[in-house]
């Protein structure tokens, strides 16, 4: 078995797995045309999260997160699912996929077919007025702050609008995180894709899995430091990488 390459081990695990589970992260969705925040020339080496993406910051001045949310309504706007999520959304299709436990606030799992997903940082698409809680689906909201409405404003009461993304300092919601962490106790294999494993507790959960009995086959463009964790590490394109071992 050790002659094989990364990518024919992972399919060698694929056979023999019948509860198979993924976790993703923005690397999933660089093809779509969504950047990571990260590398250079993305989103946080131009904002400052603490000043644009905290909760704190969001109720001390909401304009600013809206700000830096005109920039990402475009992208997110215009995305459509690569062959990585759609690979996803086929296993599942096939009764083999237990869940996709996505760090992704893009909605593209949802729009490539799958349907077990569990977002743990919320969605972008989806937001609420902080006064009346009115909520507001799909990409309507993100049109209008592409159009200069900053900060967007309900329609019923004039009380501003939050994105249902997790902000950094903001609750994550309990009802994904008990469902995330669910998945993790009874997959027996998991997909760790397009996450740099920085921020918790996402990045935590490859190593529940592991310790529930999961074999893990990470898949990323770099190391990551948690790569010690994964019995097969494949270094490569998601939207390539998916295709292929699925
Ligand atoms: P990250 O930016 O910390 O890490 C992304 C990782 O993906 C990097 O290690 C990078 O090397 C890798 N990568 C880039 N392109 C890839 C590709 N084509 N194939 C495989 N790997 C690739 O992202 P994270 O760990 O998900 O954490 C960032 C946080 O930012 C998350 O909470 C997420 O909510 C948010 N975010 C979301 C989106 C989105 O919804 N699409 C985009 C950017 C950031």
């Amino acid at each position: 078995m050790t002659d094989l390459s990364p990518i024919e081990l992972a399919k060698e695990l694929m056979k023999s797995s019948s509860r198979i589970s993924a976790l993703t992260g923005a690397g999933i969705s660089v093809d779509s045309g969504i950047p990571d925040f990260r590398s250079e020339g993305g989103l946080w080496t131009r904002y400052d999260p603490h000043e644009y993406a905290t909760y704190e910051s969001f109720l001390d001045d909401p304009s600013k997160f809206w700000t830096m949310g005109k920039e990402l309504a475009k992208l997110f706007i215009k995305a459509i699912p690569n062959a990585g999520h759609k690979a996803l959304a086929n296993l599942e299709e096939d009764g083999r996929l237990i869940g996709i436990i996505t760090q992704n606030i893009d909605n593209l799992h949802q729009t490539a077919g799958s349907k077990k997903v569990i977002e743990i940082h919320g969605n972008y698409l989806r937001a609420f007025c902080m006064e009346c809680k009115k909520e507001y689906v799909g990409d309507s909201i993100h049109k209008r702050v592409a159009g200069g409405e900053v900060p967007p404003l309900c329609d019923d009461c004039g009380g501003v609008l939050k994105s249902e993304a997790v902000l950094f300092g903001e609750p994550l919601p309990e009802s994904a995180m008990s469902e995330a962490i669910e998945v993790c106790r009874s997959t027996d294999l998991m997909l760790v894709i397009g996450t740099s494993l920085t921020v918790y507790p996402g990045a935590y959960l490859p190593q529940l899995a592991k310790t529930s009995g999961a074999r893990i086959v990470l898949i990323n463009l770099e190391g990551t430091n948690r790569d010690h964790v994964a019995d097969v590490v494949i270094r490569g394109n998601a939207s390539e990488v998916l295709p292929s071992i699925i």
